[in-house]
């Protein structure tokens, strides 16, 4: 599999934004006269398994999820933009 370490957007140098979506619920009670809390409590249900990256620049630049990988040690691995390599 073709990848490429990236550290700016291959489109246009920008930033590029890794954004991991997670899931939240809102926990109401259910009160003593049989009514849902107007109050309730955000709890964290954990990731959703799913990624997408794009540029900070809105170039137009994105990633879905498998089109990239974040190894072990945080290193964002382009699988996409790999035809438009610019050799410097
Ligand atoms: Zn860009």
């Amino acid at each position: 599999m073709k990848e490429a370490i990236r550290a700016r957007c291959p489109l246009c140098g920008g930033e590029i934004i890794v954004s991991e979506y997670y899931q939240t619920s809102r926990d109401y009670k259910v009160l003593m006269n049989g009514k849902l809390s107007k109050r309730y409590i955000v709890t964290d249900a954990g990731p959703i398994n799913s990624m997408t990256a794009s540029c900070g620049s809105f170039c137009g630049a994105y990633w879905e999820h498998e089109e990239f990988d974040i190894s072990e040690d945080g290193m964002f691995y382009d699988k996409k933009y790999l035809e438009e390599e610019v050799s410097t």
